[in-house]
């Protein structure tokens, strides 16, 4: 067997083998999605929809499974696992409204009578990544096949357990055989197949900008549909007329998260002078109790990077002269570790304030006043997600309105919910997913006219 050795991050061991496919196998996952497809596509709405709440309370009833492989394979927190496994579950009931929602309209026009149809895309691919694993592709998996598409869904080679267990949960809560494929393999030979197979009409892509920009050059060989969730750079403004002990407990979330792993991690914090100094003091006392560990103790907040190799990148943005206010603690290997560090005072010209790090390094870069704090925040290629703290009701509206980002939060650091639109404003991305807007990606629009009058 060409197998994939699947390392589980805080031992640093193999937690399992698993097949490691090939171009020729994907495109014969390919080829059962289309066979698949005019079947599930005639299954009336009533019944894709009883379907996908089955495949939901499957999920619900396997959780904690699901949970404990989740975090043992990407190393996050269990108690952060139980919580994406629920929210995979939600996503699968949320979208088992939608197959009888895909409303059209009927448009004035003479002559006769127009409307439009929601008409399902065919055979979607799905490439996702090792930080969020199964939430992100539930993300896309629910709502494609809510509006009758077929599927091949390709998970990272670092994280494949969980998307596979998805296949298995799917066909045993009775979804029919071929409508939902999971291909576990290398990107830059299963990715890039399926971005340049004829048969498949869209790509949805959740990862780095650099391999987006890639794929949706590929794309468009094929006029490929593509929706795109890229890297971040988000900013957490705190403003000193903010709760700010509220804030600096917020922080270490916000951004040490998933162990920083996160595209919509706050990894800039833009500080209002006069308030820096007791921001901090509230910051590091929040940082140094962060409970840092074995991902499956229930107490643990943060658990190692992903690799050796992610270590190894995010440890290149610290040197000598990086102004290193304080530092959390970690466990000394083995495991891939990375105490959380935050840096301080940063400039947003440094290189630390400007790439997506992708781990657990954050960078404080203090402001005067709303006008700077606008003009930080937007000063970056990303837009993604990002929140506000300030007392002041109008102010926080002008910040809505002003930064350039898919998700903002007032003094709150949630940027992720299944019922409302995620995604991210310039290099972080194309399209939206979750909430009633994610199926605007996952059909076309067809307008049918019906001449009426006689003669
Ligand atoms: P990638 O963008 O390389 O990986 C994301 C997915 O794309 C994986 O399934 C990967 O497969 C696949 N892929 C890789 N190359 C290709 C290709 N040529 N064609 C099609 N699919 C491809 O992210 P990395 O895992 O390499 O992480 C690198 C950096 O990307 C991180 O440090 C971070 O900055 C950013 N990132 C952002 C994420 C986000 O949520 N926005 C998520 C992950 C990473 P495989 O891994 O199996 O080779």
């Amino acid at each position: 067997m060409r197998a994939i050795a699947v390392v589980e991050p805080a031992t640093a061991e193999v937690m399992a083998e698993v097949e490691r496919v090939g171009e020729v196998d994907v495109d014969a996952a390919v080829e059962r999605a289309r066979a698949a497809y005019p079947a599930w596509r005639a299954v009336s709405p009533e019944d894709r929809s009883a379907l996908l709440h089955d495949l939901a309370d499957a999920l619900s009833g396997r959780g904690e499974e699901l949970a404990r492989l989740e975090a043992r394979n990407a190393g996050k927190p269990i108690s952060d696992a139980r919580g994406e496994m629920a929210m995979v579950a939600e996503c699968f009931r949320y979208y088992a409204g939608a197959p009888q929602r895909l409303l059209g309209d009927t448009i004035p026009v003479s002559g006769g009578v127009d409307m439009t149809f929601r008409e399902p895309l065919g055979v979607v691919g799905m490439i996702v990544p090792w930080n969020f694993p199964l939430v992100i592709s539930s993300w896309k998996v629910a709502p494609a096949l809510a509006a009758a598409n077929t599927i091949v869904l390709k998970p990272a080679e670092l994280t494949p357990l969980t998307a596979l267990e998805l296949e298995k949960v799917a066909v045993e809560a009775g979804l029919p055989e071929g409508v939902l494929n999971v291909v576990a393999g290398p990107g830059s030979v299963c990715g890039r197949r399926l971005v340049e197979h004829p048969d498949v009409a869209k790509i949805a892509f959740t990862g780095s900008t650099e391999v987006g920009a890639g794929i949706a050059q590929g794309a468009a060989r094929t006029i490929k549909r593509v929706t795109l969730e890229l890297g971040g750079k988000s900013a957490n403004v705190v403003f000193a007329d903010a709760d700010l002990e509220a804030a600096a407990a917020a922080a270490p979330s916000g951004v040490f998260g998933n162990a920083g792993q996160d595209c919509c991690a706050r990894s800039r914090i833009l500080v209002e002078r006069s308030a820096l100094d007791e921001f901090m003091g509230h910051f590091e006392t929040a940082v140094k109790a962060m409970r840092v560990g074995d991902p499956l103790a229930d107490e643990t907040e943060m658990g190692p990077l992903i690799s050796a190799g992610q270590r190894e990148s995010v440890g290149a943005y610290l040197d000598d002269d990086s102004p290193v206010a304080f530092r959390g603690s970690a466990p000394e290997g083995p495991g891939f570790w990375f105490a959380p560090t935050v840096l301080c005072p940063v400039s947003n010209q440094d290189r630390q304030a400007r790439e997506e790090i992708f781990g657990p390094i954050a960078s404080v870069i203090p402001f005067e006043g709303e006008a700077e704090a606008v003009a930080i925040a937007n000063d970056t290629p990303y837009g993604l997600s990002g929140s506000v703290w300030t007392r002041d009701g109008a102010r926080a509206l002008r910040m809505s309105r002003a930064i350039e980002t898919g998700v903002l939060s007032i003094n709150s650091n949630a940027s992720v919910r299944v019922s409302t639109p995620f995604g991210g404003f310039k290099q972080s991305g194309v399209g939206r997913e979750l909430g009633p807007h994610a199926l605007d990606h996952y059909t076309e629009v067809k307008n049918v006219y019906f001449a009426t009058e006689e003669g």
